[in-house]
């Protein structure tokens, strides 16, 4: 047992030790928070530069810029124009500051228009659509490139670059074309129409060396102008590689570049020329994603799928449908249902930054049943951001329009 006096003599040696000791705890614990202090600098640096070689990197991605590319003409004249590396060094760096706020590139794919509209002698040198009290195909084609713009958010600019008005009706796969004459006795009596219907769509390629004026990069896609039965695709692909759009792709086109043949008939108004374009990018979104099965479980369902869903497949988890279907439809082109369901449609116009936050929609939302204007609103909300998610862009636009330029789209 130790006395009262040897306890206090050792409470006052303990005392002075902890003094000592806490001391030096005192100055290493200085060290380390200056030490670390230093670190979380250093750290938050580092993260500063990461983040921008990330921005750089995925604008280098949405800028990937191949020959193939119709922004590639640009950049080629940009360069020609500039007198040296810095100065295309200094635009290119500017440029992929300015994709941080908004889409600094723009699509301006070249258009090579086909109007079959013959003229017919017998009623005056009048163009078959006039004779027929259809639409007129230029302002048509005038309000679908504005749609377009907008839709995509003046991202697609589309450039006709020439426009043919050509004077006799296309010919069909069998060989078989109409006159002027046979066409209008079928219109006028609503029968005898010609069986097969199908356009010869090689025909029309050799007509006006479509191949060659892709492959040298004058135009980018075609779009023909055409009546009822004349046979077109919604729309169609042709070049090496050339898949399904929509309809079978057109074989054995020497080309190395792909391209899409829009086939538009002026009977009918800009909804469907929209509706067209809607399958275009239903069918190339397809192929980009590898997979288009909704009937899988949420989770395992890959983005373009999630943005497709509808009430009817997934209730309570729709998004925002596809063409065909709104999110409330229970059938086809139905897009005039007042039935309120939950759906994330917002969410989409700030991908990928999905919050999986839903409200209640309904027709009301895409123009009650106005086939414009639903497909305006499943148009414009199409990803359209910069940089990848998952290996795959955020902006869907490119994939649709400039598919030459991607892997996963040619
Ligand atoms: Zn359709």
């Amino acid at each position: 047992m130790l006395t009262d006096t040897e306890r206090a003599e050792m409470g006052a040696l303990f005392t002075e030790l902890d003094a000592e000791e806490a001391e030096a705890l005192r100055r290493v614990l200085e060290r380390r928070q200056r030490e670390q202090a230093e670190l979380q600098a250093e750290k938050e640096k580092l993260a500063a530069e990461v983040a921008q070689l990330e921005r750089l990197v995925n604008d280098h991605e949405q800028l990937k810029v191949t020959k193939n590319s119709p922004v590639y003409h640009e950049m080629e004249v940009a360069m020609k124009e500039s007198t040296g590396v810095t100065l295309l060094l200094v635009a290119i760096v500017a440029c992929s500051a300015f994709t941080q706020t908004n889409p600094s590139k723009v699509l301006k794919p070249k258009v090579l228009v086909l109007n079959y509209d013959p003229i017919i002698e017998a009623e005056g040198g009048k163009r078959l659509h006039e004779v027929c009290k259809w639409n007129d195909p230029r302002k048509l084609t005038e309000v679908y490139v504005s749609d377009i713009k907008e839709c995509s958010g003046g991202y697609v600019q589309y450039q006709i670059v020439e426009w043919k008005d050509v004077d006799y009706f296309p010919v069909k796969k069998d060989g078989f074309r109409y006159t002027d004459e046979s066409y209008l006795q079928c219109y006028r009596t609503g029968k005898g129409w010609h069986q097969p219907d199908a356009v010869d769509y090689r025909a029309i390629i050799k007509d006006f060396k479509l191949d060659e004026r892709v492959e040298r990069r004058e135009i980018d896609e075609v779009w023909i102008w055409g009546a009822p039965y004349l046979g077109y695709w919604e729309s169609t692909m042709a070049g090496k590689g050339a898949y399904c759009c929509n309809s079978d792709p057109v074989p054995d086109v020497n080309c190395s570049r792909i391209f899409v043949i829009m086939g538009f008939n002026y009977e009918r108004g800009v909804g469907e020329m929209l509706e067209d374009m809607g399958h275009r990018a239903e069918s190339i979104l397809r192929k980009v994603y590898g997979r288009w099965d909704n009937s899988l479980p949420f989770e395992q369902l890959n983005a373009w799928e999630r943005f497709t869903l509808y009430d009817k497949q997934k209730p309570g988890q729709a998004a925002c449908g596809n063409v065909h279907f709104a999110p409330n439809s229970l059938s086809d082109y139905q897009w005039d249902n007042k039935t309120e369901v939950w759906s994330t449609c917002d969410d989409w116009l700030n991908y990928p930054h999905l919050t999986g936050k839903k409200r209640l929609v309904n027709c009301a939302e895409w123009g009650n049943g106005d086939i414009r204007e639903h497909h305006k609103w499943w148009l414009r909300h199409l990803p359209k951001a910069a940089g990848r998610t998952d290996g795959k862009l955020n902006n869907w636009w490119d994939y649709v329009v400039d598919f030459n330029s991607y892997a996963e789209s040619r």
